[in-house]
């Protein structure tokens, strides 16, 4: 194929150790490393620690990250390892102390029950899951793989690359080193990223601004009496102990600000803020203290040549919001695409360019976004009067909770962002180009490039998606038939695997034109009503970043 980078053809396989190494075993390596490894591509995935804690860092896996661990096969596997009761309503619920007044509530952030009763626009709902749950989910599915390797225990110290491949250097254990050899390397290493060093990118940005605690703890109490109203997340807003709280199966976990200069708490500190904070006196078990610093940075670049970055090493944001895993999961899912398609010889070097300007422009948005979320925080929504329990104290409670609806909602409400961030701009996407910054609460899903593929199903059960290729999928109306030929045409002469989707009258609404050529991730790279064959050649091209380069093979 003559678009496959140097050194990445088939014949020359033996002489690598495996296609990609990956290097970190947190939820973006796993997830590149499944998503590679379930289209064939040999893959080993290095991880400097004997394992992961049981640290639940992320907890809400959110509707975007559900819909490729669904392509991974995965969703319903990720639902069933969750922790959280069925019963348990998806609210914030924003109070003075957990057993203390009720100021408002956001219900059902996760829109749980709506996406096979009616709601179209996405196929699964977000799930309140630790993330240490989702590894193992993403684990124990590559422990069947066998073209992908899990090397525990094992540091990255350098690498080297040059036309053909990429040449590393791994610590096992005291004193063994260990050298591979791939056609890629991928740092999925984390803040502190020994790739992104490599590569020579600087993260860039505000730094540890502020200093955070995050408390896992077992309080039998909590799970005996529950408190009136239940929730995911309860924020809770008082005087003395302020801070966020809420249930992971038969844990809490408990979120403060911690003033500048401390670095944790003692256990007699925590148990008199556990007494403000829940406003009882309770029994405490701790499993896990962590402090955290809220940075806002980005890398200034993500790759060089055969190297790249991905996940918290391309980026850092408060956690308020949600963002860490899944947007890092976003990562993995469009560069595993992009990898997989240059590995498969249909993909070329156009693909891994786009990469970083595509989920660059993500990372910023949801920076942003993140960094807005974390400016107000519980301590900020204090007002006189709360806790009066007289009619001035309600009187103070009803105007805070329209105040924190009308200030928080934007945190949580926030699918404009997880299913409206789109890749308008693109080098590999044809048009979309104007689209500007997704708003967090809007979402109207109508067939644009750059965007997603509005969502529908096929039948009870079956999504759209759920139909879509490794390759490109042609989703097309019935008249169209001139375009299918076209298109068949030119994944034939670039040898692109192609599915062909016929849009059903019910969903005609949601695809203002009659062609569109999807790409497996779900993004939309190109819609019209009619195309030449030329001109699907051209389009196809540029959609599989083959742009500029033609041969006689492809002529139609
Ligand atoms: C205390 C804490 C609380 C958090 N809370 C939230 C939250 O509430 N919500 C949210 O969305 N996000 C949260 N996050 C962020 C979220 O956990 C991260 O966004 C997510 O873990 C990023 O995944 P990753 O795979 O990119 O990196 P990581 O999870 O950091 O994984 C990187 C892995 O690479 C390994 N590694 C590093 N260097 C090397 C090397 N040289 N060789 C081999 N292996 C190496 C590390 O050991 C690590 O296992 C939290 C993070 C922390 C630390």
């Amino acid at each position: 194929m003559d678009e496959a980078l140097p050194g990445v053809t088939v014949s020359d396989t033996q002489s690598f150790d495996t296609d990609v190494l990956v290097i970190g075993a947190g939820p973006v390596g796993l997830a590149l490393s499944l998503s590679l490894g379930l289209c064939g591509h040999r893959v080993i995935m290095v991880e400097r620690d004997g394992s992961r804690g049981p640290q639940p860092r992320a907890k809400t896996l959110n509707m975007r990250s559900l819909t490729h661990l669904r392509r991974w096969g995965l969703a319903q596997k990720v639902r069933e390892a969750s922790p959280t009761p069925d019963d348990l309503p998806t609210d914030i619920v924003f109070q003075t102390r957990l057993y203390g007044h009720h100021i408002a509530t956001l219900p059902n952030i996760y829109f749980r029950g709506n996406s096979h009763a009616g709601d179209l626009r996405f196929c699964e709902p977000s799930e309140w899951i630790p993330q240490y749950k989702v590894e193992e989910v993403i684990k124990t599915r590559l422990d069947e793989l066998a073209c992908v390797q899990q090397k525990y225990g094992t540091q990255l110290l350098g690498f080297s690359q040059n036309d053909d491949g990429v040449t590393a250097s791994f610590q096992k254990g005291d004193e063994e080193e260990l050298t591979l050899r791939a056609k890629f390397i991928v740092g999925a290493d984390g803040g502190s990223s020994k790739v992104r060093e490599i590569i020579g990118g600087k993260l860039e940005g505000r730094y540890a601004y502020a200093c955070n605690y995050n408390m896992v703890l077992r309080i039998p109490e909590l799970n005996k009496n529950p408190p009136a109203n239940r929730g995911i997340m309860h924020w809770l807003i008082n005087e003395d102990s302020p801070g966020i709280m809420g249930p992971i199966g038969e844990l809490w976990y408990i979120a403060k600000r911690l003033p500048r200069g401390d670095s944790g708490m003692t256990e007699e500190q925590i148990d008199r803020y556990l007494q403000g904070i829940i406003g009882r006196q309770v029994d405490f078990e701790v499993m896990a203290l962590d402090p955290w610093y809220a940075h806002e940075l980005i890398a200034d670049t993500y790759r060089d040549r055969r190297a790249f970055i991905a996940g918290d090493a391309c980026q850092l944001r408060p956690p308020f919001g949600g963002y860490g895993m899944n947007m890092g999961l976003g990562d993995a899912a469009d560069l595993a695409w992009k990898l997989g398609a240059v590995l498969a010889g249909w993909g070329g070097e156009g693909l891994l360019d786009s990469y970083e300007y595509e989920r660059g422009q993500v990372h910023r948005w949801t920076v942003n976004e993140a960094v807005a979320n974390y400016a107000v925080l519980s301590a900020d929504l204090l007002r006189k009067d709360l806790e009066d329990p007289g009619s001035e104290g309600q009187t103070a409670r009803e105007a805070l909770g329209r105040e924190a609806v009308e200030q928080k909602r934007r945190e949580f409400h926030t699918i404009g962002l997880v299913l409206g961030y789109h890749y308008g701009g693109s080098p590999i996407v044809s048009g979309g180009n104007d689209l500007g910054a997704p708003v967090a609460e809007e979402y109207d899903p109508v067939a644009v490039p750059g965007k997603l593929v509005p969502h529908f199903w096929l039948a009870p059960g079956v999504s759209v998606y759920d139909r879509f290729g490794p390759g490109l999928t042609l989703l097309t109306r019935e008249h169209a038939s001139d375009g299918v030929t076209a298109f068949r045409l030119a994944a034939s002469a670039l040898s692109v695997p192609l599915e062909i989707l016929t849009i059903p009258h019910e969903a005609a609404a949601l695809f203002p034109e009659a062609l569109v050529l999807a790409r497996p991730d779900e993004h939309i790279a190109w819609q019209g009503d009619r195309v030449s064959s030329e001109e699907a050649l051209v389009v196809m091209r540029k959609s599989i970043g083959r742009a500029g380069r033609h041969t006689e093979r492809e002529d139609v």
